[in-house]
């Protein structure tokens, strides 16, 4: 089981998301808890506000220390934290690796930014990792939050009927999945490849391991490791 305490200043933009599909069936099946805290609650005088001018005068708000410290120390208080994450695209790239580590944790908290980022100090002093999912800039930390929770939580043991088939997804062995097909074997004239159908199940997996191979050398060479 793994609690992902998510702080943010839009928890709308986190709901569909988290609600739907194998995260939402993750949390039925009492494998998974996600919670999401509106950081407003914790904002300052009848405003409830979270963000101030920066300091020196550039252009754009920043978010305060004062709510995030209140939030988590709250949080820090009932339970102990693996990770504390801030989603940044400044922080090591997210990975299937990654994805992996974070999957066999007990209790993570994320936080998002918003606006020019966070005061550093949080950074600094209660933040234990740094997540970016790519190179570009989000208006905000929720959507990248999301990415690692929907990736994070399928490969928790039982969130996948097919345990499976986590296992065999692309990265996973620093392999990119074969290609697949379903029914009608034949459509336009179009045809799947005659071994899926053959029902050789040893014949199958050397095709599959064979196109995974292939298309690891023409897609992603980089990842390409021979063990020979
Ligand atoms: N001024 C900052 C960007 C702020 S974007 C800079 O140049 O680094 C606002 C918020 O969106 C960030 O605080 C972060 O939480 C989130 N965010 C934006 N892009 C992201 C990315 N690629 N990965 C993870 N989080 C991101």
């Amino acid at each position: 089981m793994i609690r992902v305490d998510i702080i943010s200043i839009v928890p709308e933009l986190l709901e569909s998301p988290l609600n739907h599909s194998i995260v939402q069936r993750a949390k039925k099946s009492g494998l998974a808890e996600i919670f999401v805290h509106d950081l407003r609650e914790y904002g300052k005088g009848s405003y409830r506000q979270v963000d101030d001018y920066c300091f020196g005068g550039d252009a754009g708000m920043v978010m305060m220390i004062e709510p995030v410290y209140k939030l988590i120390s709250n949080l820090k208080s009932e339970r102990d934290y693996d990770e504390i994450i801030y989603m940044s695209p400044d922080g090591e790239r997210f990975s299937q690796k990654i994805a992996n580590e974070l999957s066999c944790m007990h209790n993570i908290i994320i936080l998002c930014g918003h606006f020019k980022g966070i005061d550093h100090r949080i950074r600094e002093h209660l933040i234990t990792r740094e997540i970016s999912i790519g190179d570009y800039v989000l208006s905000g930390g929720e959507i990248p939050a999301a990415v690692v929770c929907d990736a994070m939580i399928r490969l928790i043991p039982g969130a996948i009927s097919d345990e499976t088939s986590a296992l065999s997804d692309s990265f996973q062995d620093d392999l990119i999945a074969p290609p697949v097909y379903t029914r009608p074997s034949v459509f336009n004239g179009w045809k799947v490849p005659d071994v899926l159908i053959s029902g050789n199940p040893k014949l199958i997996k050397e095709w599959q391991e064979q196109k995974s191979i292939e298309r690891t050398k023409l897609l992603r060479p980089e990842l390409f490791k021979d063990e020979d």
